[in-house]
């Protein structure tokens, strides 16, 4: 499966990891699992990423990630992200790349690089860097296991979505046995909240709009209130889940103001609406019950949005 891959990797030196931008646990996990078992093979390795919450901060080898890449180098390996427009480096980057592996999990995308493996029956990036390893015959330690881990459980809900699969759970287990942190994980990233999050949520709520007989809930939340209330830019996720589970909702959405003066859009769906092929149209990208876009005008492109799932109802 991984076998070009493979060569790949032994004919390079130098190697870059990168995810997509607004890094998840998935985009973090993977990368920086991918990136213990290429310094075990004894690869010159980096882990190029922007800076994410700081919720995941306790994950190993995250403080070692780079912010750009300055020097030509022999293989980039892009997980999670399905176009490489999305890629956290530039084009400039991307090009100093002499080969390019892309593992990805996404069920629509525009395939980029030399190796491919896209699976969208896998619920990860991070399930797709297990497989991976495995194949590189690297021994998954604990610090490879705990980051992989984050990465399945972050994406498929704690284990809850339909994309948790009974191979999942299989690779679940074997992490495990690894020695994956998995308590320490989840205390930390389901049962932990600053107090300004909290603040975030009950905000959230107030604004919240409901449209077509509770089917669709919508919340906006300006650059300013999340400043206000002394969160970053990349703490500011984590709501739209909120709105989706109010009874009778097919389609919840969640747009927060970024710095740059650009709107982040959040869609969740109940699965009786495939909210990638909205976040399509409007050119972004995701999965049928998770998908999202950038706004430039909130007033315009909101009600184009909100005409939008209307039509999809
Ligand atoms: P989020 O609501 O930020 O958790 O994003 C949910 C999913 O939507 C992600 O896993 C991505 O696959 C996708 N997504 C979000 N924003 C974008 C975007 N601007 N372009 C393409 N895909 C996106
Ligand atoms: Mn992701
Ligand atoms: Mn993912």
């Amino acid at each position: 499966m991984f076998k070009e891959a493979r060569e790949l990797i032994d004919n390079s030196k130098k190697i870059y990891i990168v995810a997509h931008v607004n890094p998840d646990g998935d985009a973090i996990g993977s990368t920086f699992a991918v990136y213990f078992a290429l310094k075990k093979l004894g690869k010159d390795v980096h882990v190029v990423m922007p800076s994410f919450s700081e919720v995941f901060e306790f994950l190993p080898g995250v403080e070692s990630r780079v912010d750009n890449i300055e020097e030509d180098y022999d293989l980039l390996i892009a997980l999670d992200s399905s176009d490489y427009t999305r890629l956290a480096i530039s084009e400039e980057e991307y090009n100093r790349a002499k080969k390019v592996i892309m593992l990805d999990h996404h069920q629509i995308s525009q395939p980029y690089g030399d190796f491919r493996y896209i699976n969208d029956q896998k619920s990860s990036a991070s399930e797709i860097a297990f497989l991976f390893i495995k194949s590189l015959e690297v021994e998954i330690d604990e610090n490879i296991a705990t980051l992989l881990y984050t990465g399945i459980m972050t994406d498929t809900g704690s284990f809850n979505y339909s994309n948790a699969t009974p191979d999942t759970f299989r690779v679940v287990a074997e992490l495990l046995e690894n020695g994956a942190k998995a308590v320490d994980v989840c205390k930390r990233l389901n049962d932990t909240m600053k107090e300004a999050k909290l603040k975030l949520l009950a905000k959230a709520i107030d604004n919240m709009e409901v449209f077509y007989n509770g089917k669709m809930r919508f919340t906006y939340i300006s650059y300013e209130e999340i400043e206000g209330l002394g969160i970053h830019d990349e703490d500011a996720e984590g709501i739209t889940n909120y709105l989706r589970a109010v009874e009778g909702t097919e389609v919840a959405v969640y747009v927060r103001g970024k710095s740059d003066g650009t709107y982040k859009v959040s869609m969740r769906s109940n699965g009786g609406v495939d909210v990638s092929k909205i976040a399509i149209s409007f050119g972004g990208g995701g999965h049928p019950r998770a998908a999202g876009y950038t706004m430039t005008d909130i007033q315009k492109d909101k009600e184009k949005l909100i005409k939008a799932v209307g039509e999809m109802l």
